[in-house]
Formats: C-alpha cells, structure tokens, sequence
C-alpha cells in the first residue's frame, strides 16, 4: 500500500536551530547505526524510519559503514525512500559520514580527499540521492592535514553532492581549527557530531563552549548510553542479580525518572536537551515503541535547575 505521511506530524516535534545556521533539527533524530542492516527483515526498519516521520522526525542519521554489512543501512534506507519517502524528499534531511573502516586497501579509511569523496559517491548510489544534506568527516585523522579533511567536505558541498558539511569525534581544540578551515573555504561547519549523555560529559570540558561561541550546533550520538539509560536495561541488571555500583546508579536514575512521571530513556533525553545541552539528540532503537516512547519526552515538562542540582549529585557518586 503507498505510505501516506501523517497529517499531523509537525505537531508534537520541537524543531531547533544548529548554531547561526538556517538549518532546524528535530530535537530528536534518528539513527541507523545498528537495526537498520541487510540482517535486519526490511519491514522492520521500514516501520520504524516511517513512524518516526510520521511523529516529526525529520533527520535520519547514516554512515558508509552502518550495518552490519558494511552499506546495508544505507541500501535499507534507499529501498525506504524509493518506495514510501521520495515525495518527502524536501521534508527530510539525510547524513551520511565517511572517516573509519570501509573498504580494504590505504584509500578505505580515515581522512584522505581520495577515500571522503569516493565513499560520498558510494553512499549516494547506495541510498538513491543526488545529495545528501550533511556529509561529515566521521573523524579526525591524526595523519592526514586537517585543510585535505575539510577541502573535501567543502568539495562535497560545492560539488551538490552535499548541502552541509559536519565533523564528528573532534576534540575541541581539532573542532576549532576545522571549523576555522571550514569558515575560511566558504562552507561553514553545520553541526558537531559528539558521543554525549548523563554517563558520558565529555563535551562540557570546552567543546560545547567551543560550539556555542563559534555558531556551530550540536548533536549527540548515543544519548542513552548505547541502550543502559532506559528501564530494560536496569531490569537486566536485576534480573542477574548485579550487586554492581551501577545497578545501583542506573535504579537511583530511574527513580528519580519515576518520580517525575518519566522512564529512564525519557529523563535521559530530557537532560541532553536542557537549556544548554545539546541541539538534537539522535537516538538509536529496535522497536516502534522505543521511538514513541521517546518521543513523548518533548510534552513533558524540562528539568528545573533544582532538579539538575540533584542529578549532578547522583551522577558524581
Ligand atoms: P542510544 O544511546 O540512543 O541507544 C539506542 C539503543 O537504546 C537502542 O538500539 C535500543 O536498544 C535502546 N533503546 C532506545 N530507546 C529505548 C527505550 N525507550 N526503551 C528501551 N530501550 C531503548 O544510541 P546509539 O548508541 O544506538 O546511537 C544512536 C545513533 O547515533 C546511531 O544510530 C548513529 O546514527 C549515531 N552514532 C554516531 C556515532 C559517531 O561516531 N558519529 C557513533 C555511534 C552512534 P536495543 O537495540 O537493545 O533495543
């Protein structure tokens, strides 16, 4: 049967702004790390890439080597498209990124203008784009010059084979000169792509600062720690009986989740989103309920800074 997008999907999503950009991103985005590869029945991810549109997740988030195998999330999501979303095109923004372990051989990896722009060629074939809407250097590469690794990024964009460009695992001081490049080549650095939530607060030690004063917006990858910020995982806990300092934080979390009429994944969620924290979180999932649980975080109301106070308390013990 033809997909027909819900009518009302642009009425519960929060939309925020990346940096000084024009760009809006969903407060929550959608990624297809894992659960959207060639082992994975196509039903599957198709069901779950049009419900998250449907609730006003406009972002999906790719990478050459999503899978497993490598390539199979984006053939996944190209099937998708080709067969539901191509007349939402326009409504949609798709990433894809080029930066670790691709193909074999010295040009397969890393951030060489050979392999970035061999693999966004790849990835465009793979999906069925003309364009994607970010392209980002997965990561730094120690080896390469930062000026080959953003010359790339604004060939891609001058070339329309992408509209933005984005980094993603730079550190604050490797962020701020790629972005200088970037500002400097005429392609301004969109978004950063960092790891970030309640476990893991890497970003606050100068990159977010970083971000904000250079205009640069913010999206966090894992957000729910890879899955353990969520009940099912302080369920497994107990289940095996874990006497484990972390049974003991992760129940303290949920707790304070349940007090608030929350689940954990949703508190998690809420608190990367805060005044402050990040533009949009991208989550990962393996069911349509996930998604929809998720999302309900955008109707429920923020963390006051009370509430912050206590948080920061539990998480520094
Ligand atoms: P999360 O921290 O959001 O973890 C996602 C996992 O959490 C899901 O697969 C699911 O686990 C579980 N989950 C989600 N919602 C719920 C819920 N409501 N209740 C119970 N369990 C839930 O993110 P990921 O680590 O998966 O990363 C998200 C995306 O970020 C990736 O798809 C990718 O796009 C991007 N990313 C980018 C990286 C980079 O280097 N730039 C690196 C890693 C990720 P289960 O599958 O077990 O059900």
């Amino acid at each position: 049967m033809n997909y027909q997008a819900n009518s009302a999907r642009y009425e519960s999503m929060s939309y925020r702004r990346s940096g000084k950009s024009g760009v809006l991103l969903p407060a929550i985005s959608l990624g297809l790390w894992k659960n959207f590869g060639g082992e994975v029945p196509f039903e599957q991810s198709r069901k779950m890439v049009l419900r998250a549109f449907d609730l006003g997740i406009t972002h999906f988030d790719l990478a050459n080597n999503y899978g497993p195998p490598y390539g199979s999330a984006e053939e996944t999501f190209g099937h998708i498209l080709k067969k539901d979303l191509l007349p939402y095109r326009d409504e949609l923004l798709i990433s894809t990124k080029a930066g670790y372990d691709m193909w074999p051989g010295p040009y397969g990896n890393w951030g060489s203008r050979k392999y970035l722009i061999a693999s966004l060629d790849q990835s465009l074939k793979r999906m069925g784009l003309e364009y994607v809407d970010i392209f980002y250097s997965h990561r730094p590469d120690p080896h390469t010059p930062l000026e080959e690794t953003m010359g790339a990024l604004d060939y891609a964009v001058r070339s329309g084979k992408a509209l933005y460009a984005g980094i993603s695992n730079y550190r604050p001081e490797e962020a701020k000169e790629a972005i200088s490049i970037l500002r400097r080549l005429g392609t301004p650095c969109l978004v950063h792509q960092p790891r970030y939530s309640m476990i893991d607060r890497w970003i606050e030690d100068g990159l977010l600062d970083l971000l904000h004063e250079e205009g640069v917006g913010s999206i966090a990858f894992s957000p729910l720690g890879r899955g353990r910020l969520t009940n099912k995982y302080v369920l497994k806990l107990e289940a095996e009986e874990s006497r484990s300092s972390e049974l003991r934080l992760f129940t303290e979390l949920s707790n304070f989740a349940g007090n608030r009429g929350q689940t954990l994944s949703q508190l998690a969620l809420s608190w990367v989103l805060r005044e402050g924290g990040v533009t949009s979180a991208i989550i990962g999932a393996s069911h349509v309920s996930q998604i929809e649980e998720n999302m309900q975080v955008l109707s429920q109301p923020p963390l006051t800074s009370e509430e912050l106070t206590e948080l920061d308390s539990i998480l520094s013990h």
